[in-house]
């Protein structure tokens, strides 16, 4: 088993350490792989995303530490991308090994605020009343299928938390993932990403964060992606450098449980399968 994450913030962003903090951890965790994920610039007020102020140094500071590390570790540089009408795109800019594609917000077309998904609780409330009306099925209607857009208009290397909707879900709250309409919009947007040749990552962030017991996606959704031969890589979305193998030994055996055999890395500069 190769020990890596392709999913990790910083004082770049919204994370809580230099760069280096992370790859020390990582070092000493056994980690053969790190991919350092800052949540790129967006066009609009945001307290978790990096300021567009901070790229190039970014850049030019994971590739000093690749230097710095060369045959101690293998590093990439990623980012943690929002997708929304009109976003940037950036998979294209020099220095970018790879990208992790997420939906955090969903524009409000009334008052053209970009509303929060996945924050707190009374933040998801907020978003619910004012962008849905308080129903919850037409928001998830919108997340998926913000995601599906995504997917057919800037197809990143990775998928961020597949179904993070549910972070404030605790107990059903909000929604059944049992419900019919819920179940059609995930394998609807499963397929999409079968076609599109994303990975979908285990994300051990939420578990790390006290937000849930599970990895974002839900085992019902991990079995389909198996059946549908979508590759998986585990991420720990880490914060904070001793939560970087947050989770792992579980979420591997729930791996090797479900019937997975291999994770998809990048490694070698190459995207390849790895046994877990
Ligand atoms: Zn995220
Ligand atoms: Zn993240």
């Amino acid at each position: 088993m190769i020990k890596s994450t392709f999913h990790s913030h910083s004082r770049f962003d919204d994370g809580c350490d230099e760069l280096e903090a992370y790859l020390i951890s990582a070092i000493a965790k056994g980690f053969k792989v790190f991919g350092f994920s800052a949540h790129a610039p967006v066009i609009f007020e945001s307290d978790w995303n990096m300021k567009l102020g901070f790229f190039d140094e970014y850049i030019q500071t994971t590739e000093l530490l690749k230097e710095k590390y060369s045959g101690i570790i293998e590093i990439y540089t990623g980012l943690e991308t929002d997708y929304y009408p009109g976003c940037i795109d950036w998979r294209v800019k020099n220095g970018v090994d790879y990208t992790i594609g997420a939906i955090h917000f969903i524009k409000n077309d009334a008052t053209g605020v970009y509303m929060p998904l996945d924050g707190n609780r009374e933040e998801f409330e907020e978003t619910l009343k004012n962008g849905f009306d308080n129903d919850i099925c037409s928001l998830v209607k919108a997340y998926y299928g913000q995601i599906r857009e995504m997917l057919m208009k800037m197809p990143p290397n990775i998928i961020a938390h597949l179904d993070v909707i549910k972070k404030n879900n605790i107990n059903g709250r909000y929604f059944d993932e049992e419900d019919d309409y819920y179940r059609e919009e995930v394998l609807k947007t499963l397929e999409i990403i079968s076609l599109s040749n994303t990975i979908v990552e285990v994300n051990t962030g939420g578990i790390a964060r006290g937000y849930m017991l599970e990895p974002y996606p839900s085992k019902w959704i991990l079995e389909a992606c198996l059946d549908m031969d979508i590759p998986v890589m585990v991420n720990s979305d880490s914060h904070h450098p001793d939560n970087i193998d947050f989770y792992y030994e579980e979420i591997h055996k729930l791996l090797k449980k479900i019937g997975y055999k291999y994770q998809r890395i990048l490694s070698g500069n190459k995207w390849r399968n790895v046994k877990l």
